[in-house]
């Protein structure tokens, strides 16, 4: 019915309000006719037993003068129909005079042959009747005996009975669509915490787990669902962090004993031309290798929650005064110019781990020394913003597309690397994520291809 993203409360709503309003008129309609079959044999009773009194009458005063007659007959016809009754004899013609004008005028049915009772409606002058015309035989006499209602009080109860069932109709439809969205919203709650929970579910927060009510319902048993595929995932998962780490691990020993016995062997004065760029290719390799292992070590050890990290206040000019004396030198070789800017006056300081902020700004630095083309321009600025110590590594290099920027801190991501030409595992700016995220940090970046980029930390606000 509803198509597009629709929520299920609206559905329900208009579900309801549809239902209801079908209910409402088929409701209407039974209401209806038996109302009116009601006020049908209501009036056919009243006409019934005013005949039948005619009937008594008549009877009673057989011995009477047929003037006597005349004048009870019409007495009786004004005192219960305003004159609306006839007495016929069965050929047609009056057998009493008419005792009113409008009696006489009225459109009387015509006198059927058979014996017996007829009731039927006549249309006069606009207005319905409703007419009962009976056969009675008095001494040898046959007469029909007939007398006439208006219809209209009957048209006005029905009337008002449509009016009411009308004016009623968008009250209980708004009645009903607030309550059907009310009760569907009320239903639903369970379904939006559920989302809300598993929405901040992600690899590095497995052993979470979704709320589950006691209600014995559908959705319960959804969550539980849920939250036992969870487990299976963090096991899953668990399993391969551990394997990455074994791994990882595993691996640095022979990595170095096999760099180590390149590196004797470089130093050996004896070895020759040709094996000695074999092994000079060989530490250069296992270098890079060293390198990745670390660096999939240290994820799979923040995956892990291994990671003991002090936080403790540290002097972040320290931070880049170290890691920029590193830099520096590479700088000046690639012909890239270096500048710092560190706040003027009182230390900026953080909570923090020393060596994984100077292993943080290493990895920016050495980013911007990667990707910008010589000459130039790499600035490292410190400061502070309402309360928030920053720390911004910006550089004009070859800057990051838009289509990569989203994905430049997931593991093993690398733009384009026929841009750039860079050596790289792709897990720096991963490791630099994890870091932040360790110093409730928010790693922020700003590029423009062709321009340069802009990656900035801003700390927590503390009071230290
Ligand atoms: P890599 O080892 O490739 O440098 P990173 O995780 O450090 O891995 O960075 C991921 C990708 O982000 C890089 O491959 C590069 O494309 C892009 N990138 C990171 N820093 C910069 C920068 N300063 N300028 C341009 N591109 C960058």
């Amino acid at each position: 019915m509803l198509k597009g993203p629709v929520s299920i409360s609206l559905r329900l709503t208009v579900w309801f309000g549809g239902i209801f309003f079908f209910g409402w008129v088929l409701f209407a309609l039974v209401m209806w006719q038996d109302l009116k079959s009601t006020l049908r044999a209501d009036r056919y009773q009243t006409l019934a037993r005013r005949i039948d009194r005619l009937q008594d009458l008549l009877a009673k005063t057989q011995g009477d003068s047929q003037a006597d007659r005349h004048q009870i007959f019409n007495d009786f016809a004004h005192a219960t129909g305003n004159g609306l009754a006839e007495i016929f004899s069965v050929d047609g013609s009056r057998a009493y005079p008419s005792p009113s004008a409008a009696a006489s005028q009225f459109p009387w049915p015509s006198i059927a042959a058979a014996n017996g009772e007829r009731f039927l409606h006549v249309v006069s002058g606009g207005q319905s009747y409703w007419v009962i015309t009976r056969h009675y035989s008095l001494t040898g006499q046959s007469l029909v005996l007939l007398a006439a209602a208006p219809e209209a009080g009957n048209l006005v109860i029905l009337q008002n009975f449509w009016r009411g069932l009308l004016t009623s109709v968008p009250i209980l439809l708004l009645i009903s669509s607030f309550g059907g969205y009310w009760m569907s919203r009320r239903a639903l709650k369970p379904v939006d915490r559920i989302t809300l929970a598993a929405r901040s579910i992600t690899i590095g927060n497995l052993s979470q787990r979704l709320p589950v009510s006691n209600s014995g319902d559908e959705l319960q048993r959804l969550a539980e669902t849920c939250n036992a595929m969870l487990q299976r995932l963090d096991s899953a998962v668990g399993q391969i962090k551990r394997f990455t780490a074994d791994a990882s691990h595993e691996l640095r020993g022979p990595l170095s004993f096999t760099r180590t016995v390149a590196e004797v062997a470089l130093r050996n004065p004896n070895t020759d031309i040709d094996s000695r760029k074999a092994f000079e290719d060989i530490v250069e390799e296992s270098a890079k290798a060293a390198n990745l292992l670390e660096g999939m070590l240290t994820l799979a050890r923040a995956d892990s929650n291994s990671v003991d990290a002090v936080l403790e206040p540290v002097d972040l000019g320290a931070v880049v005064r170290e890691a920029c004396s590193l830099a520096r030198p590479l700088a000046e070789e690639r012909n890239l110019t270096l500048s710092v800017s560190t706040a003027p006056t009182s230390p900026v300081k953080v909570l923090g781990d020393f060596s994984s902020l100077r292993r943080l700004l290493w990895i920016l630095l050495d980013n911007a020394l990667k990707y910008t083309p010589a000459p130039g321009q790499i600035d490292v600025a410190l400061g502070s913003v309402s309360g928030r110590a920053t720390l911004t590594v910006r550089d004009s290099g070859i800057g990051i597309s838009p289509s990569d920027l989203p994905h430049i801190f997931d593991r093993f991501y690398r733009a384009d690397p026929s841009r750039s030409q860079v050596e790289g595992n792709g897990l720096g700016l991963a490791i630099a994520k994890w870091i932040a995220d360790l110093h409730h940090a928010d790693l922020l970046v700003n590029s423009a291809q062709d321009e340069g980029s802009a990656f900035r930390v801003v700390f927590p606000c503390i009071d230290l």
